[in-house]
């Protein structure tokens, strides 16, 4: 045998996720295992569900880590909420809004689609239209934060019409929570999932989720077992449910959780809007950088999300050139377009730890050496100082 331990690059991640993990998360996950029913555990675990309401924003009693990245956190939601023969409103305005669709027809439910352009926010009209064209409708679904575009949803106001029209709402947050203002309780968000590995900057691989009481009535409600043994609710809240007694389900993955614990520490450290600031105030540093350099933003001022930056690659520019050299050069990573977009558009992260000043002017500085060096049509020498007048 002559392999060897991996010894991963020191990246700086400035793409749609992961981003950078704060070092004091990579440090609590270090700490000895213990068992996953250990009385010491489960005090983490009660602890975690108070932390996660506060990053939530919600006293929703049914708020926990599913064990496995945001894409399980999305089936959870829906394997539990839609039965065979129901009907779900579903927008899409990138890749994760089609992705809902898959998971609506797997239940065996119509998935009747609201679909806008990529990179502008959910069109809420249209969304009322439809709900009153199929009142029979039972659940509306929508990406918050897209991260394949960088577009930032109205959920208040989608999920006042969903309410309206008597229909639960499913929120993709993977991308907001901790970046950008989620009033769980407050605007009625009935089923929510996100991840940890975006503005929580935690390791990939969890899930946190958390369920209003008019979605547990729902998932009580049901006419059909749901169909995922590892995600239904009522078999995971054997493990996770309030109470002394916790029975066993699955394995929970101890050291990650130990990691998400920190990371929401961290995050009640900072308070949650500070962090939000933070997020914003970077935003606008990097937006007058790359618009000081001559490029431009993909989507409308009102709509962008200051953690995802999609800026338009100009004409004539190789997209994997440029990124290759980020990351072969400045151990920079940032990300490429998905879809109808790969190819037009880098999305530049600036999400949770790695959401300040050092990356933004890295990756200004980064940009405009990699391109200029191209000898790509942009304004060379003046992004960096930019960033530092909207600091100022
Ligand atoms: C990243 C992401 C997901 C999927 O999360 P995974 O952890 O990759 O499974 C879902 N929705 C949105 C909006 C995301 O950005």
């Amino acid at each position: 045998m002559t392999s060897k331990s991996f010894h991963p690059p020191v990246r700086t991640l400035m793409g749609p996720g992961p981003s950078d993990v704060n070092p004091r998360i990579l440090e609590a996950m270090s700490r000895p295992t213990i068992g996953h029913l250990d009385p010491a555990f489960v005090g983490l675990m009660d602890e975690m569900k108070g932390l996660l309401r506060y990053a939530f924003q919600t006293d929703h009693e049914l708020t926990m880590p599913v064990s496995a990245p945001g894409s399980a956190g999305m089936e959870t939601c829906f394997v539990n909420l839609v039965e065979p023969g129901d009907k779900v409103v579903v927008c899409q305005n990138g890749v994760f809004g089609g992705r809902m669709k898959e998971n609506v027809e797997r239940c065996g439910a119509t998935a009747v689609m609201v679909e806008d352009e990529w990179g502008k926010a959910v069109d809420t009209n249209k969304v009322d239209e439809a709900l009153r064209a199929n009142p029979d409708a039972k659940v509306l679904a929508f990406v918050h934060a897209e991260t394949s575009t960088g577009a930032l949803s109205d959920a208040k106001t989608l999920a006042e019409i969903a309410h309206r029209h008597d229909c639960l709402v499913i929120a993709d947050c993977v991308t907001s929570l901790g970046g950008s203002p989620i009033m769980t309780s407050e605007w009625g968000l009935d089923a929510v999932y996100s991840g940890t590995q975006k503005c929580l900057s935690c390791t990939p691989g969890l899930s946190p989720v958390t369920f209003s009481e008019r979605a547990v009535e729902a998932i009580k409600q049901r006419s059909s077992t749901v169909q995922s043994w590892f995600m239904d609710l009522n078999l995971v809240l054997g493990y996770w449910g309030g109470g002394a007694k916790r029975a066993y389900h699955h394995t929970a993955p101890v050291n990650a959780l130990y990691g998400l614990h920190e990371a929401l520490v961290v995050l009640e450290e900072e308070g949650i809007e500070n962090a939000w600031q933070r997020h914003t105030d970077n935003h606008m540093a990097l937006r007058a950088g790359i618009e000081a350099m001559g490029l431009s933003f993909v989507v409308d001022e009102a709509d962008r999300l200051p953690q995802l930056n999609a800026v338009s690659i100009p004409e004539g520019v190789d997209d994997a050139a440029v990124r290759g050299r980020l990351l072969n050069e400045y151990n920079l990573e940032i990300g490429a377009g998905l879809g109808p977009m790969a190819g037009k558009i880098w999305r530049i992260g600036l999400m949770g730890y790695a959401s300040n000043r050092t990356n933004v002017l890295l990756c200004l500085g980064a940009l405009d050496a990699v391109l200029s060096g191209m000898g790509a049509p942009i304004k060379s020498g003046v992004a960096v100082e930019a960033a530092m007048q909207a600091y100022a």
